[in-house]
């Protein structure tokens, strides 16, 4: 979502006359786009406004913005802690910045906003909704990014349709709860039925969503994405813990069998689908034995592809008020290794099964004379040629398979 929002700002700065710069001693203003979903995210995002500070210090006409999850609707500690700072904006709210170009820059306001739109990247991020309204206990977007706001299908509809027309092919709705999309507006629509809208939009070839979560994820919207080719059977469904205890007090609302029960409702309906998660080790009261339940489940279940984070306290959410941080760091990052390394080896397992098999890449870009793009399931593949350009959709002989990426022969030059 944070790239999303970069780019927009990116583009719609653009579109006023700034350019993209690398090189933050001669740029005249720096916006950082703060993440704090875990102390490792802030730590960045303070070394580096505490970088742009040393240059500003220099040269006062440089503007620093920070913006992003890291900036709530009060920012009074922020202001003391960054006084070289010289506007905060939350997630996507965008017009003081505008102003503060207006007055400071004269760049002109009109037009600005409006023509907010990504660049045309051949997978472009589309955000469908907004905010979260499920509160998990360590998590701080809901108040950081608000209550949950779907934006309209037409208005979604038609910015697909402008991206395609600038070559996208694969679109990915983004949603901090993308599967709720639609609970707050006013007819009774779902993401089944944008899927449904999107699928009609002609070159676009693949739709994927993130991020998916257990209590959402109904029926309909699974059976839409068995039933229409465009929407990739590529699914993340983050489950967090595999124990009972901690999901409760994590404050999930699902439990352990009805999280295995839903993933073996969408395996039925989806024989070929690709599912990944993410998981948090170390919540606060998390026993040897919870995390034994973590590790069966993975195991059960077998993720194509798994996010796995050490949990660190946030201020202002539920846990950090109501909940001790009362598992040792060495503990964390133990069974934090133990879980990749079990992940590993079930992707090494689950990969090498395409061995010999083709599958339909996309290609993304090149690296080392190679391109490379991602297969429906989300997944890297390397082919054995550098003659394909950006969007090319190729079929690809897996002659190579390890956990992380694979490579392969084109067929279908
Ligand atoms: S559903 Fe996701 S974004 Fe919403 S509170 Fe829970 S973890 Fe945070």
């Amino acid at each position: 979502m944070n790239v999303a929002d970069s780019e927009r700002l990116s583009s719609a700065l653009g579109s006023v006359g700034f350019e993209e710069s690398e090189d933050i001693r001669n740029s005249n203003i720096s916006i950082v786009n703060s993440c704090v979903v875990r102390q490792s995210s802030e730590d960045k995002v303070t070394a580096k406004v505490d970088q742009l500070t040393i240059e500003k210090r220099k040269n006062q006409e440089k503007i620093i913005v920070l913006m992003g999850c890291m900036v709530g609707p009060k920012t009074n500690n922020l202001e003391a802690r960054f006084p070289d700072v010289d506007l905060f904006l939350q997630p996507q709210n965008y017009e003081p910045l505008i102003q503060l170009l207006y007055e400071k820059k004269g760049i002109d306001k009109e037009g600005c906003l409006s023509n907010l739109d990504v660049k045309p990247r051949i997978s472009s991020f589309v955000p469908v909704s907004h905010g979260c309204d499920k509160f998990c206990a360590f998590c701080i977007i809901p108040y950081r990014r608000g209550r949950e706001i779907s934006r309209e299908i037409p208005v979604v509809v038609d910015e697909v349709k402008k991206l395609a027309s600038n070559g996208v092919k694969e679109i990915t709705l983004l949603g901090q709860n993308v599967d709720s999309y639609g609970y707050d507006l006013p007819e009774d629509l779902t993401l089944a039925d944008l899927f449904e809208s999107l699928h009609e939009i002609d070159n676009i070839e693949r739709i994927r969503f993130l991020t998916s979560h257990p209590i959402d994820m109904d029926i309909r919207i699974i059976n839409s994405i068995a039933s229409l080719p465009k929407v990739c059977e590529s699914i993340n469904l983050p489950f967090q813990s595999g124990s009972n205890n901690i999901l409760q007090t994590m404050r999930r609302g699902y439990s352990r069998e009805e999280y295995i029960e839903l993933i073996n409702i969408i395996r039925d309906k989806i024989p070929n689908v690709a599912m990944s998660a993410d998981v948090i080790v170390g919540f606060c009261g998390e026993s040897e034995s919870d995390f034994e339940d973590t590790i069966d489940l993975i195991e059960e279940i077998k993720f194509d592809k798994l996010h796995t984070a050490i949990y660190s306290e946030r201020p202002g959410t539920i846990a950090q008020r109501k909940m001790k941080d009362d598992v040792k760091m060495s503990d964390k990052q133990r069974r934090y290794k133990t879980l990749n390394d079990i992940q590993e080896k079930i992707q090494g397992e689950i990969n090498s099964k395409l061995l010999g098999q083709i599958s339909e890449v996309m290609i993304e870009g090149k690296r080392r004379e190679k391109t490379f793009g991602r297969n429906r399931h989300d997944k890297i593949i390397y082919t054995n040629t550098s003659e394909l350009k950006e969007g090319d959709i190729v079929d690809v002989k897996i002659d190579y398979a390890g956990p992380w990426a694979m490579k392969g022969e084109v067929i279908n030059l």
